[in-house]
């Protein structure tokens, strides 16, 4: 027989959402009138704006006429939608871009989830804890790890705690790294970077000779001044960092797809000679190579999303979101909760009352208030005794939700 990538069977089963399911329909079969709302899942529910559904129409209906048609565009994606990124979310904040410096892709999973295939496989790698689980479970795949250990961890990888006592923003370790993942606003914890932060991480980076893998996925959420909404704010960063974007939570193109990375010119690696080496060289031959090109109606939407209306309305859908996130936000603290982000990021991360098992707290908020959240300790050991409820939800749904967690959960 064939033998396999067996760094496949160090995955850990799919468990945590298989296991809310499976939960949550236990409760519902004993349970037939319980109207359970969710605000366990990171994806959006507003539809599409009007300006980018108008966008793909038009762009839909030229892809039927002969003038018009669009076969394989650049695998790199159409400069109108390159030149219109760099000038709406980057020139702004004072950060210059070359088009060849931005790859649009089909998605920010598959991308931060991919970039790791460009560097060697000894390569010494860190993770935040707790933390998106793409980041983690494509290193064990491409074999970078050992074992999975019984204390949660991947033999091989370095995690790095975010907890209350560092605000959820770790600093730079003492050991060198080749590669650190970064996400700010951060899933799950909804926490954010600041400039200082991010600035010790570029310093660090630069004088370690690490690079830094920037998940901005979030970014639109911010609405603190203060918060960098680009790794590239900070000087010297284009040496040492990759970015990561998304129309998804951004837009609600999560089931439309359509992403963004920038590779910057100046961002080296070393081979195995030790002579230096472009990393867009090496990225724009990988992207090239597995992707042809995000489909042109979808470039359009995404373009789309820059016009004065299409701000206006995306910005409308945000701040939607955010005043769900108040929501939940100021009705935990009511009563006597400990609630980190929510402010500048649709998580809110919540400490379990009485420092409960995060999967004791998912069954009481269940089976007291028939709500379904995300157990922390889901996204690595450090989240065990948090929390995450999410912000994308229906207003109605999500005030009901916090009303009954008022009225119901018993504390
Ligand atoms: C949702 C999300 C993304 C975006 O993924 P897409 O593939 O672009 O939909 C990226 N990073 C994080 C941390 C996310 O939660």
């Amino acid at each position: 027989m064939t033998k396999i990538n067996s760094n496949y069977q160090k995955l850990q089963a799919g468990y945590l959402f298989p296991e809310i399911g499976r939960r949550v329909k236990a409760f519902q079969q004993e349970n037939p009138q319980a109207d359970i709302i969710r605000l366990g899942i990171g994806d959006v529910v507003l539809p599409l704006a009007p300006a980018i559904i108008s966008a793909m129409k038009d762009a839909v209906e030229e892809m039927g006429t002969l003038q018009g048609f669009h076969g394989y565009g650049p695998e790199q994606g159409y400069d109108f939608l390159i030149n219109a990124i760099i000038q709406n979310d980057y020139a702004p904040r004072g950060v210059q871009l070359k088009n060849n410096e931005v790859f649009v892709s089909d998605g920010s999973k598959c991308d931060s989830g991919n970039i790791q295939e460009i560097f060697d496989t000894t390569c010494k790698v860190a993770v935040t804890d707790p933390v998106y689980p793409v980041y983690v479970d494509t290193n064990v795949m491409a074999g970078r790890t050992g074992a999975y250990l019984t204390s949660g961890h991947y033999e091989g990888m370095v995690y790095l705690p975010a907890n209350k006592e560092n605000q959820f923003s770790p600093p730079p370790p003492q050991e060198k790294l080749d590669i650190v993942y970064l996400c700010s606003p951060n899933n799950p914890t909804g926490a954010t970077l600041s400039r200082e932060a991010l600035k010790a991480w570029v310093d660090y980076a630069r004088q370690n000779e690490c690079i830094i893998l920037f998940d901005a996925a979030y970014e639109a959420f911010i609405s603190d001044p203060e918060i960098p909404h680009s790794i590239y704010e900070i000087e010297g960063a284009k040496e040492v960092a990759i970015e990561f974007r998304s129309f998804s939570k951004t837009a609600g193109f999560t089931g439309l797809r359509c992403a963004y990375t920038v590779v910057p010119e100046n961002l080296k690696g070393k081979n195995n000679s030790g002579e230096s080496v472009s990393i867009n060289a090496l990225w724009n031959r990988r992207h090239c190579t597995k992707f042809n090109g995000v489909s042109y109606p979808v470039q359009k939407a995404a373009e789309a999303c820059y016009s004065p209306e299409g701000q206006a309305q995306i910005q409308e859908n945000i701040q939607y979101y955010m005043n769900n996130a108040k929501t939940i936000r100021e009705g935990l603290q009511k009563l006597g909760i400990e609630v980190f982000g929510g402010d500048n990021a649709p998580y809110i991360w919540l400490k379990t009352p009485q420092n409960a098992k995060s999967w004791d707290f998912f069954d009481q908020l269940l089976t007291q208030a028939h709500i379904v959240g995300t157990p922390g300790s889901g996204f690595g050991p450090s989240g065990e005794g948090y929390f995450r409820l999410s912000a994308f939800g229906l207003k109605e749904k999500v005030n009901e939700a916090i009303e009954r967690i008022q009225k119901k959960l018993q504390l």
